[in-house]
């Protein structure tokens, strides 16, 4: 999860709808059938979590690997 920390350092990020700065937080991602808590920028006002796009890119890759087995 390095590169959720070098975000952190690296970018002012702040939630579009309330304009508050994002807060990093534990939050549980179902991946592959598996629940784990991982470190996300969350909204602490609307809950609004940051995916990194190493993650929702993994999961795109997961996806085209099922539809490739069939
Ligand atoms: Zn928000």
């Amino acid at each position: 999860m390095s590169e959720v920390v070098q975000a952190i350092a690296q970018g002012h990020w702040t939630c579009s709808k309330c304009h508050v700065p994002l807060e990093p937080g534990k939050v549980m991602v179902s991946y592959l059938g598996n629940s784990y808590p991982v470190d996300l920028l969350r909204c602490p006002k609307c809950g609004l979590v940051l995916v990194p796009e190493d993650l929702a890119l993994g999961k795109m890759a997961e996806v085209e690997r099922a539809v490739e087995d069939k």
